[in-house]
């Protein structure tokens, strides 16, 4: 197996160290690993630039999505009722978890290229006085559109909805001022832009909001409140906690910060993508979302003609050391490229270089 890049938004390239972590053996009960959690989860606070008086921080197993899912079991109980604010398939699969779960629900939806129309969202929230919680996704990763924070933060303060965040593809890549946005529950994972490997998730959330949640959850192991309450004693993680995934995570963290923390990784992540994006457009390949809406996480491109061959262009490319990522899109053709992870200006030249390769090839062929 040839060794690669990989160029999607999660699993992503890891650096050689945060491996080298998963080489030991560790003990779930033992001191030494509680540490280790609690370290994290103190580390997590600062970054996120909350108090430990006002937030606290959950760890649960699983992917990411697992995260979203206990977040909406145990937060939302069968009194409230949650408006799901969607453009991409992430939103959308929050949806589904709303319907599995039984949980009254409704979906707000927008195009995949626009963002979400604040007039229109106000309207719902005049009429369906019921309505208790607001959920959107930070970056859909989906298309690479970063949503707006502000106006969501805006709709949640002035209608009193508590407010729950999937930053799942954004944060530790871009700063997030959570008290400012008056977050009440933020999800990410450890796959994404702290650099971690994939295993669990992470809800960093508002103390008296957990508070709240004892006895919500329809499901035993996703409760985040009884997972809140066992870690919080003294960093025990309920059931099997995947530790060689912690205990890299842990060394992700440290490197986050060697490297400057958010706004030094923010911008390595948006110069990546700028590179990319200046690049390939000046050979023909042009971008869906248009700049002023762009995440600097992954972006998503057009085909640059009707004769491009995705999967030719895939294996050409990875022969040559990256991987890409497909589109998710239904009614356009695409495919996307992250440029999150442990890749550097120099990946993102290497890559555009062997694109540039690729599409003369095709004009002489
Ligand atoms: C990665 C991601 C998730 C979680 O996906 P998993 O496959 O469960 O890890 C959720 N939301 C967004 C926006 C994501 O990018």
């Amino acid at each position: 197996m040839h060794n690669y890049k990989l160029l999607t938004p999660g699993p992503l390239t890891t650096s050689r160290t945060v491996k080298e972590e998963m080489l030991y053996d560790r003990c779930t009960w033992d001191d030494d690993y509680k540490g280790i959690t609690q370290k994290i989860r103190i580390q997590l606070l600062e970054l996120a630039g909350v108090s430990q008086q006002d937030y606290s921080v959950v760890l649960m197993q699983g992917s990411g999505t697992f995260a979203v899912e206990s977040v909406m079991t145990s937060a939302v109980s069968d009194e409230d009722k949650v408006l799901i604010v969607t453009n991409g398939a992430y939103g959308e699969r929050i949806v589904k978890i709303a319907h599995y779960i039984g949980l009254n629900y409704r979906e707000y939806r927008a195009a995949y290229n626009e963002y979400p129309n604040e007039d229109e969202i106000k309207e719902i929230l005049e009429e369906d006085q019921a309505i208790t919680h607001l959920v959107m996704v930070h970056c859909e990763t989906t298309t690479g559109i970063l949503n707006p924070m502000e106006m969501i933060s805006r709709l949640s303060k002035e209608y009193d909805k508590t407010l729950i965040i999937d930053a799942m593809s954004s944060f530790g890549g871009i700063d997030i001022n959570i008290p400012e946005l008056g977050i009440d529950y933020l999800i990410s994972s450890a796959n994404k832009c702290i650099q971690g490997v994939p295993g669990f998730g992470f809800v960093i959330a508002k103390r008296d909001k957990l508070a709240a949640c004892e006895g919500n959850a329809r499901s035993l192991s996703l409760d985040l409140f009884d997972q809140w309450k066992e870690m919080d004693k003294d960093g025990k993680w309920r059931f099997t906690s995947p530790t060689h995934v912690v205990a890299a995570f842990s060394k992700a963290i440290d490197e986050l910060l060697a490297e400057g923390r958010i706004p030094a990784r923010h911008h390595r992540y948006q110069n990546n993508n700028q590179i990319l994006r200046d690049r390939l457009e000046r050979i023909g390949i042009h971008t869906y979302i248009t700049a002023e809406k762009q995440s600097p996480i992954i972006t998503t491109f057009l085909f640059p003609s009707e004769q491009f061959c995705f999967e030719d262009f895939y294996l050409y490319v990875k022969e040559r050391g990256f991987v890409l990522y497909p589109g998710k899109l239904t009614d356009v053709d695409t495919f996307r490229i992250g440029n999150i992870g442990e890749i550097y200006e120099e990946d993102i030249e290497a890559l555009c270089n062997i694109i540039e390769e690729y599409l003369e090839g095709c004009q002489h062929a």
